[in-house]
């Protein structure tokens, strides 16, 4: 019930309306003393640097060796000090005499590892970042691609991902927005000191795809939350859209560098989704590897069976994934290969098969189970939350278009 209480208490406060956020990109910060009035120790503070580690940065300011190893033991109770990422914040209040007083790291977006000097030997803690939630309403008209039309910065970008996580059962993200498609996303917005810092869950969306509309609620069903279609049906299904995975895709090529708009072609029994080589390519649904090689025309092949006589194929990768062999297991998503153009093929792109009992079928065409829908007995408390969502995807207005042009096109020819 976690997100129907969380919406009712944010239904209280303030609407936000952000139509095409700006990014929110942090300034890059040197590293500063600052030395404190009349105290007689000052601050360091500063951001990793890359490949830098806290025993650079203790050599750098000339502070006491022995005591880093102190307060590296320290904090192996909360944080490994080896474990420190590049960009991160971190504080050493040092005393007169050069001894540390106190050391702050900022692990990551929810805590920070605290170290406070306890007599000759340190304490660590964690300290958990407490933010302010609110709602953000972000809406859009889809133009070049999912990334670019949510906006800048990393933020917009991991929305962006989660949106497409939520649909991956019904859309393809790498081949099937159409120009004047449109989002709408009510998310919960993290404040620290009233400034935003990121997106927590997305609580709601509207997605117009080629003019149908899809609908995605969060909710807490029988044990884990999930999201449901207006009907309460679950949209998680045994079968992901397409094996060209949008998440997988956009963080390959280093998030919104690309704009990954595919293309896909049915010339035969199979799909043939156009893509560069080295581009991953995901198991669409969990399964037993039967075949993982060389077979023929196929080139690279990876073949997976599913539960209930299903089967995927694979075929023409550049490189098969070392831990997919024959008789292992593979989950929904993950990367069993890269696209290639090995065996016949005339130029790189990843040639996708689906059979039901050794048929081939068009798995753009069949009609999956859902997982679990929402229970009967929580049916009440979910309309209830959606009628509240509804209202404020309502809300966002968007301008309208009147034309609906397909983005990818094309001819291509294919021997397989
Ligand atoms: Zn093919």
């Amino acid at each position: 019930m976690k997100y129907y209480l969380t919406a009712i208490v944010l239904a209280l406060t303030a609407i936000l309306i952000f139509t095409g956020i700006k990014g929110q990109k942090a300034p890059e910060r040197e590293a500063i003393i600052e030395p404190l009035k009349k105290e007689s120790f000052h601050k360091i503070t500063g951001t990793i640097k890359k490949g830098e580690t806290f025993f650079n940065i203790f050599k750098k300011y000339g502070l006491n060796i022995a005591e880093f190893f102190k307060i590296r033991d320290a904090a192996a109770d909360v944080h490994h000090l080896r474990e420190v990422k590049p960009g991160q914040q971190y504080i050493i209040s040092v005393n007169a005499d050069k001894s540390v007083n106190s050391f702050s790291y900022w692990i990551d977006d929810d805590s920070i590892l605290s170290i406070a000097r306890k007599d000759e030997d340190f304490k660590s803690s964690r300290i958990d970042i407490e933010y302010e939630k609110r709602v953000m309403h972000i809406g859009g008209v889809i133009t070049d691609n999912l990334i670019s039309s949510i906006g800048e910065g990393r933020e917009n970008l991991l929305l962006a991902l989660r949106l497409s996580d939520i649909f991956a059962w019904d859309i393809d993200f790498t081949s099937d927005l159409r120009n004047a498609d449109t989002f709408k996303i009510i998310a919960e917005a993290l404040y620290l000191n009233g400034k935003f810092k990121k997106y927590g869950e997305i609580l709601s969306a509207e997605l117009i795809n080629d003019r149908k509309t899809y609908r995605a609620y969060i909710f807490e069903g029988n044990e884990k939350a999930d999201y449901f279609d207006e009907t309460g049906r679950n949209l998680r299904k045994a079968f992901l859209k397409a094996p060209l995975n949008f998440r997988k895709i956009s963080s390959y090529y280093s998030g919104a560098r690309l704009h990954p708009i595919l293309k896909v072609y049915r010339p035969h029994h199979g799909l043939d989704y156009s893509a560069p080589e080295g581009t991953p390519v995901s198991a669409v649904g969990d399964g037993r590897i039967v075949f993982a090689g060389t077979k023929g025309g196929y080139g690279n092949l990876v073949e997976i069976r599913h539960p209930n006589g299903y089967e995927t194929l694979y075929g023409h990768l550049s490189k098969i994934n070392k831990e997919v062999r024959n008789g292992t297991f593979v989950e929904q998503g993950q990367i069993i290969g890269y696209v290639g153009s090995t065996g016949l093929a005339t130029g790189p792109h990843l040639h996708y098969e689906m059979r039901i009992n050794d048929m081939p079928t068009n798995p753009l065409a069949i009609k999956m189970p859902s997982g679990e829908p929402v229970p009967a007995s929580l049916m009440a408390k979910f309309r209830e939350y959606k009628n509240m969502m509804d209202i404020r995807i309502a809300s966002i207005k968007i301008p309208s278009f009147t034309f609906a042009e397909k983005i990818s096109g094309n001819s291509h020819s294919d021997k397989l």
